[in-house]
């Protein structure tokens, strides 16, 4: 089978990682790719917002499947060109993308489908949002409609930064993404992600993980793309499990199917397990970054046909296996992320990997021969291990043979986890 994932981030370098090693896959390319993917894939520099061009491709190099990566794509409608096509597309269409697009919408079909989540209130002028903010009292969530980074969301724990966020989001700060306020109840609770992989109608579930989205250790400072992760989420028990695939995400399939939005792709639901079970925070339409490296790190089955099956409406019967060992990523970033950042300082060695290890690029780049840092994230350095604890430490022991100085990462992921396996 040939394919085309498109993508450049550390997410994409884990799934073309586990994708090459398909005994199924004849080809596969990258658009755009970077460093790390290039051993893998051929990286082709094709503009992704032109769906023309990606389509123009496909054709041309006869592509049987083509995996979507980011959000952004979605959003923007590429899936719905390729399958225009005639092409085997893995990742929603923009209609079901607005699952992840629009905080507004998915609200509504928890709200149509019985599906446990906070109860809220759409608003688009300030002032009843205000009002109905006085009557619920803090603490209270408000949420741009739209996509703005993972920075539209406040927690509000008191009134006075619950109306303060109200004026933020209607002054403008967030752009379109803004024009719509979500304001939610707060739920109390330990947050897990969970995916699952939908054809539109059946959903498989795959496994959790957990991140740190803070910058700090203890989890402080500003928020970010997250700083690392581990799976499985310890919080996640078998129990969980079944009640978040019968409550949460079957209802949603059933649901997106009978609003005329089947769902296709991964289906990444942010939840907060609470006293009364798991309630959904959120969705995303793609995989977690970095959760989906240490998803593949655990991955046993063979990840194309699984996303083959999930484009073409054939995932019925179809089963995902796990290694049972925890694996854990530590983001390595650029020093000054999330504010701002020098970019192209040189990355001067890389660890050797064993079977345990693997360190997924995000932002880098070659210049000259030079490893360069690009981006914001730039390796994820991933390990297994037979307890969580045992893979922080080897995947400490490799950060620490990188030389790149102009980096830096947390050093305490997996903390919880680890207070949990030990307790
Ligand atoms: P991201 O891209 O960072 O996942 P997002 O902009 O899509 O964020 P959400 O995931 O909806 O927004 O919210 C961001 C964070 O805010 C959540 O991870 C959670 O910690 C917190 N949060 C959101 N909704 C609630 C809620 N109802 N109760 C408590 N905390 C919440």
């Amino acid at each position: 089978m040939k394919v085309l994932l498109i993508g450049a981030g550390g997410r994409e370098h884990a799934l073309a990682w586990k994708l090459a090693q398909s005994p199924r896959l004849t080809h596969l390319f990258c658009a755009p790719g970077n460093p790390g993917i290039a051993e893998v894939a051929t990286c082709v520099a094709l503009h992704v917002d032109d769906h023309a061009a990606v389509s123009a491709f496909c054709a041309e190099q006869r592509i049987d499947l083509i995996v979507i990566g980011p959000e952004a794509p979605l959003v923007a409608g590429l899936s719905d060109v390729l399958r225009e096509a005639g092409l085997a597309v893995f990742g929603p269409s923009q209609a079901a993308a607005a699952l992840e697009g629009s905080k507004g919408f998915t609200k509504d079909l928890c709200a149509r489908f019985d599906i446990p989540t906070g109860a809220y209130r759409r608003f688009r002028a300030a002032e009843p949002a205000r009002h109905y903010i006085r009557e619920q009292g803090a603490p209270i969530v408000i949420k741009a409609d739209g996509l703005a980074a993972g920075k539209g969301v406040t927690v509000a724990m008191t009134l006075e930064d619950a109306l303060a966020a109200v004026d933020d989001c209607f002054s403008g700060t967030f752009g379109a993404a803004g024009a719509e306020v979500v304001v939610e109840a707060f739920l109390d609770g330990e947050e897990a992600s969970f995916f699952c992989l939908c054809d539109g109608k059946t959903a498989l579930p795959l496994t959790s993980a957990q991140d740190h989205k803070r910058v700090g250790d203890g989890d402080t400072g500003p928020n970010t793309g997250g700083m690392g992760a581990y799976s499985p989420a310890p919080v996640m028990s078998e129990a969980m499990t079944q009640a978040t695939m019968e409550r949460i995400i079957l209802p949603t399939i059933r649901g997106m199917a009978e609003q005329g939005t089947p769902f296709t792709g991964v289906l990444f639901a942010g939840l907060m397990i609470t006293d009364k079970g798991p309630e959904l925070i959120e969705y995303n339409v793609r995989f977690g970054d970095p959760e989906t490296q240490v998803l593949m790190m655990r991955m046993e089955s063979d990840l194309l046909p699984l996303l083959h099956a999930a484009a073409t409406g054939t995932l019925e019967g179809m089963n995902a296996e796990w290694r049972p060992e925890p694996a854990l990523t530590v983001v390595m970033a650029s020093k000054g992320y999330p504010g701002s950042f020098t970019r192209d300082t040189p990355i001067d060695r890389l660890a050797p990997e064993t079977a345990q290890t693997k360190i997924f690029h995000a932002g880098t780049a070659l210049k000259n021969g030079q490893l360069v840092a690009t981006g914001g994230r730039v390796l994820n350095v991933t390990a297994t291990g037979t307890s969580v604890r045992e893979a922080r430490e080897t995947a400490y022991a490799v950060v620490d043979q990188i030389g790149w100085d102009n980096g830096f990462c947390r050093r305490d992921i997996g903390w919880r986890a680890i207070e949990r396996e030990e307790a």
